[in-house]
Protein backbone atom coordinates (compact mmCIF):
# COMPACT_ATOMS: atom_id res chain seq x y z
CA UNK A 1 0.00 0.00 0.00
CA UNK A 2 1.23 3.34 -0.66
CA UNK A 3 0.19 7.10 -0.81
CA UNK A 4 1.70 9.82 -2.86
CA UNK A 5 0.97 13.78 -3.77
CA UNK A 6 2.02 16.22 -5.61
CA UNK A 7 0.53 20.50 -5.43
CA UNK A 8 2.46 22.47 -7.13
CA UNK A 9 2.61 23.83 -11.22
CA UNK A 10 3.21 21.11 -13.00
CA UNK A 11 0.57 18.15 -14.13
CA UNK A 12 0.43 16.20 -11.27
CA UNK A 13 -0.77 12.98 -12.97
CA UNK A 14 2.26 11.94 -14.54
CA UNK A 15 4.16 12.19 -11.02
CA UNK A 16 1.03 10.28 -9.21
CA UNK A 17 0.95 7.40 -11.29
CA UNK A 18 4.82 6.99 -11.60
CA UNK A 19 5.15 7.70 -7.83
CA UNK A 20 2.96 4.83 -7.44
CA UNK A 21 4.46 2.38 -9.34
CA UNK A 22 7.31 3.20 -7.34
CA UNK A 23 5.28 2.00 -4.88
CA UNK A 24 4.10 -1.37 -6.09
CA UNK A 25 6.67 -3.43 -3.94
CA UNK A 26 4.58 -2.24 -1.16
CA UNK A 27 1.93 -4.60 -2.03
CA UNK A 28 -2.28 -4.02 -3.35
CA UNK A 29 -5.18 -4.81 -4.30
CA UNK A 30 -6.73 -1.47 -5.92
CA UNK A 31 -5.53 1.77 -7.14
CA UNK A 32 -6.85 5.42 -6.94
CA UNK A 33 -6.62 8.68 -7.71
CA UNK A 34 -8.26 12.24 -7.28
CA UNK A 35 -6.82 15.61 -9.54
CA UNK A 36 -7.74 19.07 -8.75
CA UNK A 37 -8.08 21.37 -11.88
CA UNK A 38 -8.97 24.42 -9.96
CA UNK A 39 -12.63 23.72 -10.61
CA UNK A 40 -13.33 20.15 -10.38
CA UNK A 41 -12.55 16.85 -8.23
CA UNK A 42 -11.97 14.78 -10.47
CA UNK A 43 -11.46 11.05 -9.43
CA UNK A 44 -10.65 7.39 -10.88
CA UNK A 45 -10.51 4.43 -9.02
CA UNK A 46 -10.16 0.77 -9.28
CA UNK A 47 -9.45 -3.18 -8.42
CA UNK A 48 -6.60 -4.05 -9.39
CA UNK A 49 -3.18 -2.42 -10.82
CA UNK A 50 -1.52 1.06 -11.38
CA UNK A 51 -1.81 0.27 -15.18
CA UNK A 52 -5.55 -0.91 -15.01
CA UNK A 53 -6.29 2.11 -12.90
CA UNK A 54 -4.47 4.10 -16.17
CA UNK A 55 -7.01 2.94 -18.14
CA UNK A 56 -9.45 3.47 -16.46
CA UNK A 57 -8.70 6.92 -16.29
CA UNK A 58 -7.91 7.74 -19.33
CA UNK A 59 -11.73 6.88 -20.24
CA UNK A 60 -13.24 8.28 -17.43
CA UNK A 61 -11.94 12.00 -16.73
CA UNK A 62 -9.57 14.64 -18.16
CA UNK A 63 -6.60 14.14 -16.03
CA UNK A 64 -5.35 17.62 -15.86
CA UNK A 65 -4.34 19.50 -13.10
CA UNK A 66 -2.01 20.87 -10.51
CA UNK A 67 -2.88 18.85 -7.42
CA UNK A 68 -3.41 15.36 -7.17
CA UNK A 69 -3.24 12.60 -4.64
CA UNK A 70 -2.91 8.72 -5.62
CA UNK A 71 -3.42 5.56 -3.29
CA UNK A 72 -2.37 1.58 -3.47
CA UNK A 73 -4.58 0.23 -1.37
CA UNK A 74 -4.10 -3.36 0.80
CA UNK A 75 -7.56 -3.90 1.47
CA UNK A 76 -8.04 -4.26 5.52
CA UNK A 77 -11.86 -2.91 6.43
CA UNK A 78 -14.24 -3.98 3.13
CA UNK A 79 -13.22 -6.23 0.29
CA UNK A 80 -10.88 -5.14 -3.01
CA UNK A 81 -13.56 -3.63 -5.25
CA UNK A 82 -13.89 -0.10 -7.13
CA UNK A 83 -16.24 1.71 -4.40
CA UNK A 84 -14.00 0.61 -1.41
CA UNK A 85 -10.53 1.70 -2.74
CA UNK A 86 -9.20 4.86 -2.41
CA UNK A 87 -9.41 8.12 -2.56
CA UNK A 88 -12.79 8.68 -0.29
CA UNK A 89 -15.17 11.83 -0.48
CA UNK A 90 -16.84 13.01 2.45
CA UNK A 91 -20.71 13.49 2.08
CA UNK A 92 -20.43 17.51 0.99
CA UNK A 93 -18.42 16.54 -1.99
CA UNK A 94 -15.65 18.71 -0.36
CA UNK A 95 -12.81 16.62 1.60
CA UNK A 96 -11.15 13.88 0.15
CA UNK A 97 -9.14 11.52 1.53
CA UNK A 98 -6.23 8.55 0.96
CA UNK A 99 -5.18 6.52 3.53
CA UNK A 100 -3.29 3.69 5.02
CA UNK A 101 -3.52 2.38 8.08
CA UNK A 102 -6.24 1.13 10.42
CA UNK A 103 -9.00 3.19 12.05
CA UNK A 104 -9.46 0.89 15.03
CA UNK A 105 -13.04 2.63 16.57
CA UNK A 106 -14.28 3.42 13.07
CA UNK A 107 -17.64 1.16 14.49
CA UNK A 108 -18.78 3.44 16.86
CA UNK A 109 -18.00 6.38 15.27
CA UNK A 110 -19.65 5.54 11.90
CA UNK A 111 -23.16 4.39 13.79
CA UNK A 112 -22.58 8.01 15.29
CA UNK A 113 -22.36 9.55 12.15
CA UNK A 114 -25.42 7.73 10.73
CA UNK A 115 -27.38 9.01 13.85
CA UNK A 116 -26.45 12.84 12.35
CA UNK A 117 -27.43 11.78 8.94
CA UNK A 118 -24.24 11.16 7.27
CA UNK A 119 -24.38 8.51 4.46
CA UNK A 120 -21.88 5.70 3.77
CA UNK A 121 -21.01 4.12 0.21
CA UNK A 122 -18.13 1.80 1.24
CA UNK A 123 -16.84 -0.45 3.87
CA UNK A 124 -14.16 1.00 4.93
CA UNK A 125 -12.95 2.57 8.14
CA UNK A 126 -11.23 5.25 6.00
CA UNK A 127 -14.60 6.60 4.64
CA UNK A 128 -15.47 7.25 8.20
CA UNK A 129 -12.37 9.22 8.69
CA UNK A 130 -13.35 11.62 6.16
CA UNK A 131 -16.66 12.15 7.29
CA UNK A 132 -15.11 12.41 10.74
CA UNK A 133 -13.74 15.62 9.53
CA UNK A 134 -16.01 16.67 7.87
CA UNK A 135 -18.38 16.90 11.01
CA UNK A 136 -16.17 18.49 12.63
CA UNK A 137 -14.87 21.08 10.54
CA UNK A 138 -18.95 21.81 10.29
CA UNK A 139 -19.89 21.62 13.76
CA UNK A 140 -16.67 23.98 15.23
CA UNK A 141 -16.53 25.78 11.32
CA UNK A 142 -12.69 25.14 11.29
CA UNK A 143 -10.10 24.95 8.76
CA UNK A 144 -9.47 21.42 7.70
CA UNK A 145 -6.23 21.35 9.54
CA UNK A 146 -7.56 22.11 12.75
CA UNK A 147 -10.55 19.33 11.79
CA UNK A 148 -8.38 16.52 10.65
CA UNK A 149 -6.48 17.24 13.99
CA UNK A 150 -9.54 17.28 16.48
CA UNK A 151 -11.12 14.03 14.23
CA UNK A 152 -7.33 12.33 14.33
CA UNK A 153 -8.00 13.21 18.50
CA UNK A 154 -11.05 11.12 18.20
CA UNK A 155 -9.56 7.83 16.68
CA UNK A 156 -7.41 5.22 17.48
CA UNK A 157 -5.38 3.02 15.07
CA UNK A 158 -2.63 3.76 12.30
CA UNK A 159 -2.07 5.89 9.44
CA UNK A 160 -0.68 8.38 7.03
CA UNK A 161 -3.16 10.71 5.30
CA UNK A 162 -3.33 12.73 2.67
CA UNK A 163 -6.87 15.21 2.90
CA UNK A 164 -8.14 17.82 0.13
CA UNK A 165 -10.66 20.22 0.57
CA UNK A 166 -11.98 21.74 -2.62
CA UNK A 167 -13.32 25.18 -0.34
CA UNK A 168 -9.59 25.74 0.39
CA UNK A 169 -7.99 24.09 -2.69
CA UNK A 170 -4.29 25.21 -2.00
CA UNK A 171 -3.47 22.51 0.19
CA UNK A 172 -3.12 19.19 1.59
CA UNK A 173 -3.19 18.22 4.80
CA UNK A 174 -0.97 14.91 5.92
CA UNK A 175 -0.62 13.18 8.85
CA UNK A 176 1.11 9.86 10.29
CA UNK A 177 0.73 7.33 12.87
CA UNK A 178 2.30 4.00 11.97
CA UNK A 179 2.50 4.37 8.98
CA UNK A 180 5.57 6.37 6.94
CA UNK A 181 4.96 9.60 5.08
CA UNK A 182 7.83 11.80 3.92
CA UNK A 183 7.15 15.21 1.84
CA UNK A 184 9.20 16.57 -0.82
CA UNK A 185 9.83 20.16 -0.74
CA UNK A 186 10.78 21.46 -4.10
CA UNK A 187 10.02 25.30 -5.68
CA UNK A 188 6.97 26.61 -5.98
CA UNK A 189 5.77 22.45 -5.61
CA UNK A 190 5.95 20.05 -2.55
CA UNK A 191 5.54 16.16 -2.99
CA UNK A 192 4.21 13.79 -0.62
CA UNK A 193 5.07 9.93 -0.70
CA UNK A 194 5.06 6.94 1.84
CA UNK A 195 8.61 6.54 1.12
CA UNK A 196 11.28 9.42 -1.13
CA UNK A 197 11.39 7.04 -3.97
CA UNK A 198 8.42 9.01 -6.22
CA UNK A 199 9.92 12.26 -5.97
CA UNK A 200 13.92 11.60 -5.50
CA UNK A 201 13.98 12.75 -8.92
CA UNK A 202 12.55 15.72 -8.21
CA UNK A 203 13.83 17.52 -5.12
CA UNK A 204 16.56 16.81 -2.92
CA UNK A 205 15.14 18.13 0.07
CA UNK A 206 12.67 15.93 2.12
CA UNK A 207 11.11 16.09 5.86
CA UNK A 208 9.90 12.46 7.03
CA UNK A 209 6.69 13.30 9.13
CA UNK A 210 7.83 11.39 12.84
CA UNK A 211 4.93 9.43 14.36
CA UNK A 212 2.55 12.03 15.60
CA UNK A 213 2.76 14.77 13.43
CA UNK A 214 0.79 16.38 10.61
CA UNK A 215 1.69 18.82 8.23
CA UNK A 216 0.11 21.61 6.84
CA UNK A 217 1.58 21.45 2.84
CA UNK A 218 0.04 24.79 0.93
CA UNK A 219 1.32 26.31 -1.91
CA UNK A 220 3.75 29.42 -2.04
CA UNK A 221 4.60 28.96 2.08
CA UNK A 222 6.25 27.05 4.10
CA UNK A 223 4.84 24.21 5.75
CA UNK A 224 3.36 23.93 8.80
CA UNK A 225 4.58 20.91 11.30
CA UNK A 226 2.71 20.30 14.66
CA UNK A 227 2.20 17.67 17.07
CA UNK A 228 -1.36 15.96 16.66
CA UNK A 229 -2.00 15.32 20.16
CA UNK A 230 -1.19 18.83 21.90
CA UNK A 231 -1.36 21.43 18.70
CA UNK A 232 2.96 22.34 19.58
CA UNK A 233 4.74 23.52 16.66
CA UNK A 234 7.72 21.43 15.02
CA UNK A 235 10.85 22.85 13.58
CA UNK A 236 11.23 20.39 10.52
CA UNK A 237 14.04 18.69 9.89
CA UNK A 238 14.81 18.86 6.34
CA UNK A 239 16.87 15.77 5.32
CA UNK A 240 19.32 16.16 2.15
CA UNK A 241 18.25 13.20 -0.21
CA UNK A 242 21.32 11.03 -1.64
CA UNK A 243 20.38 11.15 -5.56
N1 LIG B 1 -7.99 0.47 6.13
C1 LIG B 1 -8.09 1.08 4.86
C2 LIG B 1 -8.92 0.24 3.90
O1 LIG B 1 -9.12 -0.91 4.10
C3 LIG B 1 -6.71 1.38 4.24
C4 LIG B 1 -5.95 0.15 3.84
C5 LIG B 1 -4.53 0.47 3.34
O2 LIG B 1 -3.63 0.63 4.17
O3 LIG B 1 -4.33 0.54 2.11
O4 LIG B 1 -9.42 0.74 2.96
Amino acid sequence: CGIVGYIGYREAYPIVIKGLKRLEYRGYDSAGVMLYDGDNIKLSKTKGKVVDLEAKAANEISTNGTIGIGHTRWATHGVPNDVNSHPHVSNSGDLVIIHNGIIENYAPLKIELIKRGYVFHSDTDTEVLVNLIEEVQKKENLKLGKAVQVALNQVFGAYAIAVFDRKNPDEIVVARLGSPLAIGIGEGEYFIASDASPFIEYTSNAVYLEDGEMANIRLHKPMKVRKIKDDSLVDPYIQELQM
